[in-house]
């Protein structure tokens, strides 16, 4: 796990602390409870993923354009998840589809040993990788590529987790699941999707429908 109290991360982000302690508040009273998340969250400068034009509204519960015609989803949405995925206890690693900002692979860096994340545009994977490796997180690994794939080499994983919509859960992805681990994924074709939850149980995939979430599509192959 990356400690970021410690580098200079959390010193750029000293200057918007109280804007984010009222997002963690904002956090709890919309239901999140897991105390390691909100603590996470509250440590975590999401102003610097953004572009500088928008970071005054980077704690505001809303989703923000990262480029490429991309968002980043509203902290209610990255908080819900990261604690349904951890929900069973800390997963070893996580593989997210969607690097997109590097938002959510360093709210997870923070709370589990090691994290896989794969993005398919590759002037957002590098920017990602670039800035994340930058303020110190060493348990974060990159791959460029079309994320349907999955990232076999690594796996399987206790936790995956898609940040972008599939009509369906792509079937790789869930050959890398662990045993006992649980997959997380916007799915539905139109811009309104349901968050589905997989779990891998001893002979089946066990299917469970979540929350009305939103989320850009899931597209298929490379972009530079
Ligand atoms: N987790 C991101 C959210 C980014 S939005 C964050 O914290 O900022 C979703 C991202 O998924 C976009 O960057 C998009 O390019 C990416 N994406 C869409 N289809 C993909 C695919 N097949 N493989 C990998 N990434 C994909």
């Amino acid at each position: 796990m990356s400690d970021l109290t410690t580098d200079a991360l959390s010193g750029i982000g000293m200057t918007s602390q109280r804007t984010r302690d009222r997002m963690v508040d904002r956090l709890r009273a919309q239901g999140i409870q897991n105390a390691a998340v909100l603590r996470i969250m509250a440590a975590t400068p999401r102003h610097l993923f953004v572009d500088e034009a928008l970071a005054t509204r980077a704690y505001e519960d809303t989703a923000l354009p990262i480029g490429f015609g991309q968002t980043l989803s509203q902290p209610y949405v990255v908080a819900r998840m990261t604690e349904l995925l951890l929900e069973a206890g800390t997963p070893s690693s996580v593989l997210e589809i969607g690097t997109g900002s590097g938002y959510q692979a360093a709210v997870l860096a923070q709370l589990v040993p090691m994290v896989y994340t794969v993005e398919r545009i590759g002037a957002l994977a590098q920017r990602a990788r670039h800035l994340l490796e930058g303020v110190g997180f060493r348990n974060i690994r990159f791959k460029l590529d079309d994320g349907h794939w999955g990232w076999r080499e690594q796996g399987p994983y206790d936790a995956i987790l898609l940040t972008a919509a599939p009509d369906e859960v792509p079937e790789s992805l869930l050959q890398q699941l662990a045993p006992g681990g649980r997959l997380l994924a916007p799915v539905g074709s139109d811009e309104r999707q349901r968050l589905v939850m997989v779990t891998r149980e001893e002979k089946v995939f066990v299917h469970r429908t979540l929350d009305a979430v939103s989320f850009v599509p899931m597209r298929s192959g490379r972009e530079f």
